[in-house]
């Protein structure tokens, strides 16, 4: 009897491959503002304003005054695996640039509209061009432009029709790039961050470049926050167990708060480790009585062959060599500051 024939295996369209790849990279409004942003930090902007529309389906345009794009590199600008900044696979290990893939503004261009404004210095005049698919629609056009870049991503998802309904549905991606937005400008403090609602006056992040931490914290999440933080450092420099070095402010006793804000920068990326939050959550948990959750800001800094930034397409999650040593020394630093500040106001109330 006859058997069941089996699938023939095909080879999938590029332009198929193209826009799954890119549903990786950019899940949600909220990684393509990410992306933008960390173009705009490499390109060692100062200055960098956010408008969203619509939880960013709608408009997400970041402007900044970094170097800017020459005008030759507009072609390929938005092709997969053109970038600037790595040439070899050995320079991974070396990377101080945030992007090196060369994959976000391709992706962005397979499930969005992307027009790109742009000024290099010395020039008259800026150039804008829009992108679809990986390829520019049209000639750049001449226009005028102030120092740096701008980038509008429209409609985002519009043909992802799956996506676009689930997100529709969870009205938070503009307050999740409202968060975003806080982190980068309480780690970036050289650099003024704005974030508004399109139309919008008055902006939800708002800071000017600073030389201070703490005033940067203060602009961004308020006064209350601010006042009760305390600076925190650790170091090793053994190296046969590990080299690290970690500054940083975590709350006090005095700080009351329902939810952990752990802001985590390590060789200034921004990443998670939940691990490292689990261990100072347990560390607030058993010091202080009213098991408030603590703000913790935190910036490791690693020789870069003991981080490996390679791991995930969005770059959120790194693997660091010696993790387990590195959070017992910062938890145990964490402990003696925590203990410390309690037995301090421990005191103070019984006066
Ligand atoms: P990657 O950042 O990994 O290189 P991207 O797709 O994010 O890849 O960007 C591609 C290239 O476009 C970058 O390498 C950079 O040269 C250029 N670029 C993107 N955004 C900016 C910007 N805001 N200012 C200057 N150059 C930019
Ligand atoms: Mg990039």
């Amino acid at each position: 009897e006859a058997q069941k024939e089996p699938p023939k295996i095909r080879r999938l369209d590029e332009s198929v491959i193209n826009r799954i790849a890119a549903g990786e990279v950019i899940q949600r409004p909220v990684s393509a503002v990410k992306e933008l942003i960390e173009n705009s930090l490499d390109a060692r902007s100062t200055s960098i304003n956010v408008v969203i529309k619509d939880g960013g389906l709608k408009l997400i345009q970041v402007s900044d005054d970094g170097h800017g794009i020459r005008y030759e590199d507009l072609p390929i600008l938005c092709e997969r695996h053109t970038t600037s900044k790595l040439s070899k696979f050995e320079d991974l290990q070396s990377i101080k640039s945030m992007g090196f893939r060369g994959e976000a503004l391709a992706s962005m261009t397979y499930v969005a509209h992307v027009t790109v404004t742009t000024i290099t210095p010395g020039q008259l005049h800026g150039y804008r061009v829009s992108y679809r698919d990986g390829v520019m629609e049209q000639e750049p056009k001449p226009c005028a432009a102030v120092k740096g870049t701008q980038i509008a991503i429209e409609n985002l998802f519009y043909n992802m029709t799956a996506r676009k309904k689930t997100l529709q549905n969870s009205a938070d991606d503009y307050s999740k790039i409202v968060d975003l937005l806080s982190r980068f400008a309480i780690h970036h403090i050289n650099v003024g961050f704005s974030c508004r609602k399109h139309g919008a006056t008055r902006a939800d992040v708002h800071t000017v470049p600073t030389s201070s931490r703490l005033d940067a914290i203060r602009s961004v999440y308020g006064v209350s926050v601010a006042r009760n933080l305390m600076k925190i450092e650790a170091t090793d420099d053994d190296p046969t167990s590990s080299v690290f070095d970690m500054k940083g402010f975590i709350s006090s006793s005095n700080y009351v708060a329902k939810k952990t804000t752990m802001v985590l920068f390590i060789n200034d990326r921004l990443v998670e480790c939940t691990a490292m939050k689990r261990a100072i959550e347990i560390v607030y948990a058993a010091t202080l009585p009213q098991a408030s959750k603590p703000f913790v800001y935190m910036s490791i800094e690693l020789p870069s062959e003991h981080v490996d930034v390679n791991i995930h397409p969005t770059k959120r999650e790194v693997s660091l060599l010696n993790q387990e040593v590195i959070i017992e020394k910062i938890q145990s630093e964490v402990e003696l500051q925590l203990t410390n500040s309690n037995e301090t106001r421990t005191f103070k109330e019984q006066l």
